[in-house]
């Protein structure tokens, strides 16, 4: 029960989606009987098919967590039965368009919605110019229907937009760090959990090297800390051209990093943690000169936890910087137990 709590408070489409499965079970399924049992086959048909498709959607959508098709889905169904509702009740059944107008807005994309909403509204007035009093008592009954459904699509649009907008933000406050835009420790902590989980049921490779400026402290001691904060988006950026794509890379706090790189070997770690170093050393210039780095690295192994795997790294770590600093140290492949009882065992070191 707190999971599916927690799963509704976590995501929108998927609640809007639940929530409105949940109206139309118990607003639309009276409708459906009732039309069936006064003989209006047609939309008693239309309703207990929208009713179904919803259900389905809705079942769709928690299986998979996957809310863009079941949305779509059901803004398509929606959208026609909507307008074949209208076409049978008249006036009677217009009034489901401002509901339509809601929900195709917030849960499908902008120009799919629009074109759903759109669609279906100029398919009712075209139907309704052609067959005069059908649908509309009157070509002006008819006109500001039209127009009070365009000004409800507009304000729908503009307020999914910004809702969509501030979630975007909202997600990006709590996951990155705002001075260099890399993930934060909340974001580490979540996907180094992911690779654990990953290794363990797949036997993904995952590497991790912890990176920490040299002397940093005299940077911004020495220059003040708006030089020692561009040093630091520098050195972000160098570390982004040094490695590959699918590297995911994170401020755990100050000037240490963390790199996290799937698939690969000892010796692919080995490498990047050398490129690395070199790289830095090379084009990393703070106004007091050139600014190095340390760093300590671990493949995850048989680590009981993400902890492990990263005090193993930390470990290295140390050592680099208590060997002289610009260098990397990379723990042995050998069992996690093993190596935690006493130092990292090192097996690669490198210097500049
Ligand atoms: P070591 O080689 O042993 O790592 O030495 P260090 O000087 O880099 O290490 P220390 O931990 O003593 O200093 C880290 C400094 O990082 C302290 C602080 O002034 C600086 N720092 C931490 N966060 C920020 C930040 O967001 N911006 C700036 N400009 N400086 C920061
Ligand atoms: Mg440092
Ligand atoms: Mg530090």
């Amino acid at each position: 029960m707190h999971n599916i709590w927690m799963r509704l408070k976590d995501d929108f489409q998927l609640s809007i989606i639940t929530l409105v499965g949940f109206c139309s079970l118990i607003g639309i399924t009276p409708y459906a009987v009732y039309r069936l049992l006064e003989g209006s086959l047609m939309v008693g048909v239309v309703d207990s098919l929208m009713v179904g498709s919803t259900v389905l959607a809705v079942l769709y959508a928690w299986k998979t967590g996957n809310t863009l098709r079941p949305g779509q889905f059901l803004a398509a169904v929606y959208s026609v039965g909507t307008f074949l509702v209208a076409v049978k009740l008249g006036v009677n059944g217009l009034f489901w368009f401002y509901t339509l107008i809601l929900f195709n807005f917030f849960v499908v994309p902008p120009l799919q919605s629009a074109v759903a909403t759109f669609g279906s509204l100029l398919a009712i007035c075209v139907y309704g110019y052609l067959n005069p009093g059908v649908v509309f008592e009157s070509h002006y009954q008819m006109v500001s229907f039209f127009v009070t459904c365009v000004i409800a699509s507009f304000f729908a649009s503009v307020f999914a937009y910004r809702g969509r907008r501030q979630r975007v933000q909202l997600s990006e406050l709590a996951t990155l760090d705002p001075l260099t835009r890399v993930g934060n420790r909340r974001a580490m902590d979540a996907e180094l959990k992911i690779a654990l989980g990953e290794h363990r049921r797949y036997g993904t490779r995952y590497g991790m090297l912890v990176l920490d400026l040299d002397l940093f402290k005299e940077v911004n001691d020495n220059h003040g800390h708006k030089a020692g904060d561009r040093v630091l988006v520098d050195f972000v950026r160098i570390l982004q051209e040094s490695c590959r794509q699918s590297d995911r890379l994170f401020r755990m706090g100050g000037e240490e990093f963390v790199l996290l790189l799937p698939k690969l070997t000892h010796a692919g770690l080995e490498k990047t943690a050398s490129h690395i170093r070199t790289n830095v050393a090379e084009l990393l210039k703070g106004p007091g000169g050139q600014v190095t780095v340390s760093i300590g690295g671990c493949m995850l192994d048989q680590h009981p936890s993400v902890d492990v795997w990263m005090h193993e790294a930390d470990l290295c770590l140390y050592q680099a910087k208590d060997s002289g600093r610009n260098r990397f140290v990379i723990s042995a492949q050998a069992t996690a137990g093993e190596k935690l009882a006493t130092q990292p065992a090192v097996v690669s070191a490198d210097q500049g």
